[in-house]
């Protein structure tokens, strides 16, 4: 299928792409890199009668660190975020993470901004922005507002971005040194979203687990933190009794979808195995195996 007709705008700046935004009143769609909204447009599940594109706006595909925080900018591709090497040493969970997302060709265009705004509830970048408390820098023609990430997403496709609102940057804190972490994922097939993804950080304090966190996608209607399981394994050595606490608590606290891909039973059992793995492997990298 086609698109339905639209107006189009190629915004130079961030100002004029929040004056058409605003104008659009509530039926204009940011267009980045395209990969989730193009497909949209086509089947008419869209039909935004402007598509503001913000691929001309300078500034906003950087990835930069300060002492505390990795910045990077809502126009940042999902290869660049592969290959940065800022990335890899201040969030080597992402690095891992990114090398699950669709194939070359969607990396090479999809954007951090457009996978946050989209929130497919098996996406990997909202999860990560929720596992690692990432904030989301947000602007608007009145201003300017930061989200937390673990209040951004709040359902399936659905965000707490208002209709005249663009994403512009994402603020990651840093992995502290010596941060245990793993990245587990099932797909069925290379490129495909997730039947379900699990990743962990964790450092050890006195052989015992500290600052625990787990994230989830796949397996709800937004990314999850399994909380219960993170207060499960703080304060423990994380030995085989612990981690089946944690796994169990995390397989009880979860409530997938059964869809084409995937049963609800099929999934809970893939986020258990996948938890057991992905906190084993954080806590051996954690104590520095
Ligand atoms: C074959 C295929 C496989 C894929 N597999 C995966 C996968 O395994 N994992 C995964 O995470 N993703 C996957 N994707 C999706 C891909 O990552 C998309 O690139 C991403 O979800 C959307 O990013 P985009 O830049 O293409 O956004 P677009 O398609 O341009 O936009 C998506 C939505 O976000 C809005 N938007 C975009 N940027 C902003 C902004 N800065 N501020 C406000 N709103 C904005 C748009 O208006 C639109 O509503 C796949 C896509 C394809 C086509």
């Amino acid at each position: 299928m086609k698109p339905a007709a639209f107006d189009y705008v190629a915004a130079e700046t961030l100002d004029e792409a929040v004056s058409a935004l605003a104008r659009a009143g509530g039926d204009g769609k940011i267009l980045a890199g395209g990969q989730s909204l193009v497909p949209m447009l086509n089947f008419r599940l869209l039909r935004p009668s402007i598509l503001i594109d913000i691929n001309r706006i300078r500034d906003l595909g950087h990835v930069d660190a300060t002492a505390d925080v990795v910045r990077i900018g809502a126009l940042t591709r999902h290869h660049a975020l592969e290959t940065s090497p800022l990335i890899k040493a201040h969030l080597p969970i992402m690095t891992a993470a990114m090398q699950h997302v669709a194939h070359l060709a969607v990396r090479n265009r999809g954007t951090i901004g457009g996978s946050l705004s989209h929130a497919d509830p098996a996406a990997e970048l909202p999860m990560m922005a929720v596992l690692l408390d990432a904030k989301i820098k947000i602007r608007s023609l009145h201003g300017r507002r930061v989200a937390e990430a673990r209040c951004f997403f709040t359902g399936s496709l659905t965000t707490d971005l208002k209709d005249d609102e663009i994403v512009t940057d994402v603020e990651f804190p840093r992995l502290l040194p010596n941060t245990g972490w793993a990245f587990e994922e099932v797909a069925r097939r290379a490129g495909d979203f997730a039947l379900a993804a699990v990743g962990v950080t964790m450092s050890v304090h006195n052989g015992t687990a500290d600052r625990v966190r787990i994230g989830m996608t796949g397996v709800g209607e937004t990314p999850l933190r399994a909380s219960e399981a993170e207060g499960l394994l703080a304060g423990k050595a994380v030995d085989a009794q612990a981690l089946e606490a944690a796994a169990s608590a995390i397989e009880a606290a979860v409530e997938p979808n059964t869809d084409l891909h995937a049963s609800a039973d099929y999934r809970r059992f893939l986020v258990g195995a996948l938890a057991r793995r992905a906190i084993s492997v954080a806590w051996q990298r954690a104590c520095g195996a």
